[in-house]
């Protein structure tokens, strides 16, 4: 193809996460030069509806002006300071309480970073920090899922659970180790019902917890609901049963929220959704609506005590960012959740979310439709090549890639994770943009289906 001068030059100079190199300089980058509501508009004027915000991130929206106003002003009051050795500023310290103030008590404290790798890194500092602070210098595992997703710092990748994060990069770290993924759909045995599974996940958990020795174990992680492994929505009373277990064994329960936070299951965090009651919280993505980098890592106060008291013993907290808690990034983040407030973007994504689950249910009986899945305003539809026996195509993933490309040409953004296709459209979708999407997902389907052979 003829290329833009842009895209020339992004393929010269522009080494992109997450892109196969030699096939971004073939396929070139498709340039997005604005947004507005829900959607976005490419460098030739074409119109996406960006039916996963971003990567599942841009809750209020794209072009929101009152975030852009929030951050000129800070701009010009106090562009930059940094929260080292007893400095503060207001933003952070206003972000700070507003966060601590939605969990009703839960979690006391917020330690500021600038992305969710990032704070997921943070959290395994602090996890073994704390265990060295009460003197459980052994206690030091970490355990996540098959298919989790925590970011791709060397110890965030080391907890995800996905082999494209593993591979050539000799990971995962010794002290992280995966349990099953409480994928019913996929993992559930036959005869087997979803409160056997959530039991069997349970019993996993624990038997992984004996193998190492629960004198090693310090905590679990997990995503309420997991993202990018593929929108797995766990059984109804998994979490109560994975919470049990590490009751048990004294492993310190860690949400990471990152995806589920600020209303994507129709609650404000995903926690409430299933019951779950953290040590430690993991807020990033729609807590800027993604319009400045920023993470937070909440800790209960049991957790806090022993950090914050134990200081005094171990020392300072070696461990902080130039930028944590930065006050542009903080002060957008204000803005961005007074703005979830005010407009009811939890509640929307409550009912507006049970009418896309509504609309996404009726393609169950689609010929390419294996299982469709969700929860508020998160989908995803498993693409499977005979639904009967639940046969995966073969390849796996390239009638995925097929429905992302179409889908793109048909003017809707959404996300091929292997074959099962998600939506994560931002909070503000009305029922109207809704029915707009669904129908842009049939057309795809459609066409791919009359042009798969046989
Ligand atoms: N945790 C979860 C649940 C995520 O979905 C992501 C990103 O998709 C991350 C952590 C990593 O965040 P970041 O890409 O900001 O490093």
């Amino acid at each position: 193809p003829a290329f833009s001068s842009a895209q020339s030059r992004d393929i010269n100079y522009h080494l992109h996460p997450y892109t196969n190199a030699v096939a971004h300089q073939k396929i070139g980058p498709r340039i997005i030069e604005r947004g507005v509501g829900i959607y976005v508009y490419d460098e030739q004027g074409n119109k996406y509806l960006e039916a996963m915000a971003g990567l599942w991130s841009v809750a209020v929206g794209f072009g929101e002006p009152r975030l852009g106003e929030a951050a000129a002003r800070q701009m010009r009051k106090l562009p930059y300071y940094h929260t080292f050795t007893h400095k503060s500023h207001a933003p952070s310290i206003e972000l700070a309480e507003k966060l601590v103030g939605y969990t009703q008590g839960r979690m006391s404290r917020a330690f500021f970073t600038n992305s969710g790798s990032e704070a997921n890194d943070t959290v395994v500092k602090l996890v073994w920090y704390y265990n060295n602070a009460l003197g459980r210098a052994q206690k030091k595992k970490i355990i996540a899922r098959q298919r989790g997703y925590h970011g791709v710092t060397v110890a965030s990748a080391s907890l995800t659970g996905l082999a494209a994060n593993h591979r050539d990069f000799d990971l995962p770290l010794p002290q992280m180790k995966h349990t099953s993924c409480p994928h019913f759909y996929r993992q559930g045995r036959p005869g087997e019902t979803e409160e056997d599974f959530a039991t069997r996940m349970a019993s996993d958990l624990e038997a992984l917890i004996l193998e190492e020795g629960p004198e090693t174990v310090a905590a679990f992680i997990g995503e309420p609901v997991m993202g990018a492994g593929g929108v797995i929505i766990p059984p109804r009373t998994y979490w109560s049963k994975i919470q049990a277990v590490c009751r048990k064994y004294d492993l310190l329960i860690i949400a990471d929220e990152v995806i589920t936070g600020f209303g994507r299951l129709g609650t404000r965090f995903g926690s409430e959704a299933f019951g779950i009651e953290p040590d430690i919280m993991v807020l990033s993505k729609q807590i800027t609506s993604s319009y400045q980098p920023l993470a937070a890592v909440l800790l209960s106060p049991e957790v806090t005590a022993v950090i914050a008291d134990h200081s005094a013993a171990l020392g300072t907290f070696g461990h902080g960012y130039t930028t944590s808690g930065h006050p542009v990034a903080a002060a957008v983040a204000i803005e961005n959740l007074n703005i979830i407030d005010e407009r009811g973007l939890v509640e929307n994504a409550a009912a507006t979310g049970a009418i896309m689950q509504a609309a996404l249910l009726e393609l169950a009986g689609h010929p390419l439709v294996g299982e469709v899945r969700g929860m508020g305003l998160i989908a995803g539809v498993e693409l499977v090549a005979d639904k009967e026996s639940r046969r995966p195509f073969d390849p796996l993933g390239a009638t995925g890639a097929a429905i992302y490309e179409r889908a793109q040409e048909n003017g809707l953004i959404v996300r091929g994770i292997q074959d099962t296709i998600a939506f994560c459209p931002p909070l503000i979708i009305t029922p109207d943009q809704v029915a707009d999407m669904v129908a842009l997902f049939r057309k795809t389907l459609d066409e791919v289906h009359a042009s798969m052979p046989g």
